[in-house]
């Protein structure tokens, strides 16, 4: 039981067979209380219930900082304290560099970079005066290597961006005992990525991971477990690569 009784905030955590649901589904199997949050507040009160009734789901659009306050606030004042917070929502759009529209690049970055601040800002006042708190920011590989399949210029400059804004807040807040930690997935199967890939592709992909196969959402939920737990006590500003290997050079 490494969550036990803490409470987990995880944003874009409705998705059936997403990063952020697997995540909320183990952080519930090591006792933490998990908070799913997510644009359709229906599907997250569904992916929450399943879970039992110690978790809640909220209707929560991270690009609107509103929002991102007022569920914190919910979740303070239900539960009494915010322990961990996984920013989690992302998007993606495969688009080539010069076909990237001011739409499709605020669009990008908006979930994931302009979401990572404002709900890590919703949450840190509460985590502060706790004086203790992880923050598990998801990033991608994209952002290391320059482009991945799914994901255009765009994401890749989101998810860098998600790194540096870590680190800067892992700086920031490690007086008050908050860590802040980035995971950089690979290739991971979930509906981002399923059913895109032709058997042609996915043997091409496979060549540049030497584990030899794509990762799974439950890989990159036990890397969060790993960041948002005292597992990590002395880790932060740190930058966790979940690939198979990928970027072995
Ligand atoms: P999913 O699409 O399965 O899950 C993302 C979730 O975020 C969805 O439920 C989506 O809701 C939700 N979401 C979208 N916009 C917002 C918003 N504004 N506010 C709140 N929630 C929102 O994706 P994955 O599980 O694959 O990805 C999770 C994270 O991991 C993302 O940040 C992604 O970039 C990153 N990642 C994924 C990789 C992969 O191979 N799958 C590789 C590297 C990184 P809705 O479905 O309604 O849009």
């Amino acid at each position: 039981m490494l969550l036990s009784n803490k409470v987990c905030v995880i944003t874009g955590a409705a998705s059936q067979r997403g990063i952020g649901r697997a995540t909320a589904r183990l952080f519930a199997l090591h006792g933490g209380r998990a908070i799913i949050l997510d644009l359709d507040g229906g599907q997250a009160a569904e992916a929450a219930a399943e879970l039992g009734e110690a978790h809640r789901g909220i209707a929560c659009d991270v690009t609107d900082k509103a929002a991102c306050v007022n569920a914190a606030a919910r979740v303070v004042e239900e539960f009494g304290r915010i322990d961990v917070l996984v920013n989690n929502a992302g998007i993606t759009q495969p688009l080539k560099f010069m076909d990237i529209e001011p739409k499709n690049y605020e669009a990008v970055t908006d979930v994931s970079l302009r979401g990572t601040l404002y709900m890590s800002q919703a949450v840190v006042p509460h985590m502060r005066a706790q004086k203790s708190g992880s923050i598990v920011c998801i990033s991608s590989v994209s952002a290391q290597r320059g482009g991945g399949i799914f994901g255009g210029p765009h994401y890749s400059a989101a998810k860098a961006g998600v790194l540096g804004l870590a680190k800067a807040m892992a700086r920031e807040l490690g007086p008050d005992n908050v860590r802040v930690n980035s995971v950089t997935p690979g290739l991971i199967q979930t509906d981002i990525t399923g059913g895109k890939l032709t058997p042609e592709l996915r043997a091409e992909i496979l060549k540049g991971i030497p584990l030899n196969r794509l990762g799974d959402a439950e890989d990159v939920a036990r890397s969060c477990l790993f960041l948002a737990s005292e597992l990590s006590s002395y880790v932060t500003g740190a930058t966790l690569d979940v690939n198979g290997g990928m970027l072995i050079h």
